[in-house]
């Protein structure tokens, strides 16, 4: 299977496998990493095509059967044909550092056409000195005090398959004028080893992350700076990988559970949902069913929202689907990434269409968004919003709509008397008088060809939302 050429002027390494469809959805390919080496380059070839789709990812010596504790140096999805680790630097998408053994080439066979597909892979091994990579310690920013807060949980740079840098991103975040962003490549965090981790400011937080992807559904790891084993392939695998990454801290999102792109597991004890989704119209009314079937249900789940910006290589300002569309508030302590965790996990958080957006802010007394009131025969159910005049406020529970409020001015309040409400209440702001502007718009996107893979065409004549709450919960 492996042959060299010791005459070339680095050793060389090719490989050959064949791979198919019935198999296990990831194939380990074993190499040996030479004690000389400082830096291997890879590439790998395969019959490429829309039914022919495999990701690439590599293990250390370290790398065990799944569940692997350790040893998961890097993945690039598809995004990638060629990579290279170095003592000192790697591609991105993968941890610098090499050392001698056995290490493994993760194929991630995402796509496969009905007969088998050789994959051609070879590494170049490279002896020049370098010294091992030494990344500074990374500051820690804590900035104000409690209030509401406001950010993406949700997008990519080149370090996964954007073609944007992280200081393009930065620079995009900083524009939208965000206090947070959660960085989600997929299944690596190494835009934060290399940029992040060190990046934030005190008026500008980037939270640790990545979002697990596989063909059968994708979702948000929030806090966590080193990736998960991801390569689960049965629904007990899953659950048992979310229950690891919750007993470490850290969160997990269900991410856009709609047309295309759909969460196909059993819905997990997770402690978000990515109820919003890149802007409204791309096909989130299914997300909001299921969000309130999952509410009605009796499950606790923080409502958040997520642009998934694929950060591009260049400007996109003026993009209806740009970063923090939605926007995300969350009601923390501090301006933290712990502050920003404890808002995500309790539950304090409304979606908005933009930064700028209309608001919505329910209270039961000093009771906000996520936490827990007693049933009683009437509850007054206060409301603030702003930026929605024209449009109305609905309440709903675990029976659906019990309220509705019309809001005619751009700063309206009051308290709602709301009888007998069963599990949860949750507010969101429905387009009225805003709504042929917001479909024109969508509409206008869509024809552009700047849709993406949503499925927008299933929206046109449902409730558009304009901002949703996360429920105060009634027990
Ligand atoms: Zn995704």
């Amino acid at each position: 299977m492996s042959a060299e050429n010791p005459t070339a002027p680095h050793r060389v390494t090719r490989l050959s496998v064949s791979v198919e469809k019935s198999g296990s959805a990831y194939v380990s390919v074993p190499f040996e990493v030479p004690k000389a080496a400082t830096r291997f380059d890879l590439r790998y070839s395969y019959p490429k095509s829309d039914n022919c789709i495999i990701d690439l990812g590599l293990g250390d010596p370290d790398l065990t059967d799944f569940p692997s504790k350790q040893g998961l140096v890097g993945w690039s999805g598809g995004a990638r044909s060629a990579v290279f680790i170095a003592m000192d630097d790697a591609s991105p998408g993968y941890a610098p550092g090499l050392r001698p053994g056995t290490w493994q080439v993760l194929l991630g066979l995402y796509r496969l056409p009905d007969h088998p597909v050789t994959v051609e892979i070879e590494i170049t091994f490279d002896p020049a000195p370098r010294e091992e990579a030494n990344r500074p310690a990374r500051p820690k920013i804590a900035s104000s005090g409690p209030g509401w807060y406001r950010g993406d949980l949700h997008c990519h740079t080149f370090h996964s398959d954007a073609k944007g840098s992280p200081e393009r991103l930065h620079g995009t975040a900083l524009r939208e004028g965000l206090d947070f962003l959660a960085v989600t490549d997929h299944n690596t965090t190494t835009a934060h080893m290399a940029y992040f981790d060190r990046a934030s400011s005190p008026d500008l937080i980037f939270v640790p992350g990545y979002e697990f992807t596989t063909a059968q559904g994708h979702g948000n790891i929030f806090g966590a700076r080193t990736v998960e084993d991801f390569r689960a392939e049965t629904d007990r695998d899953v659950a048992a990988m979310i229950a690891r990454i919750q007993a470490k801290g850290y969160l997990f999102s269900v991410n856009h559970d709609k047309p295309n792109i759909p969460w196909n597991y059993p819905f997990p004890g997770a402690d978000c949902m990515e109820v919003w989704h890149a802007p409204w119209l791309s096909g989130n009314h299914f997300c909001l069913e299921r969000y309130q079937a999952k509410l009605s249900d009796g499950q606790r789940l923080t409502a958040i929202g997520g642009s998934d910006l694929h950060q591009p290589a260049t400007d996109d300002s003026g993009n209806l689907a740009t970063l923090a569309r939605p926007c995300t508030f969350l009601y923390c302590n501090d301006l933290s990434v712990e502050g920003i965790l404890d808002a995500l996990r309790n539950g304090r958080s409304f979606v908005t269409e933009a930064p700028g957006g209309p608001r919505l802010l329910l209270s039961v007394g000093d009771t906000i968004h996520g936490g827990e009131i007693r049933s009683a025969p009437t509850i007054p159910l206060s409301y603030q919003t702003s930026g929605a005049a024209g449009d109305t406020l609905e309440v709903w529970d675990a029976t659906g709509c019990i309220c509705t409020t019309d809001l005619t001015s751009n700063s309206q309040s009051g308290v709602l008397p709301l009888t007998a409400a069963k599990g949860f209440v949750r507010g969101q702001i429905v387009a009225n008088a805003s709504r042929a502007a917001l479909v024109a718009a969508g509409q206008a996107h869509v024809a552009a060809g700047k849709g993406g893979r949503l499925d927008w065409s299933q929206a046109w004549d449902k409730p558009a939302l304009r901002a949703l709450t996360s429920p105060i919960y009634v027990t």
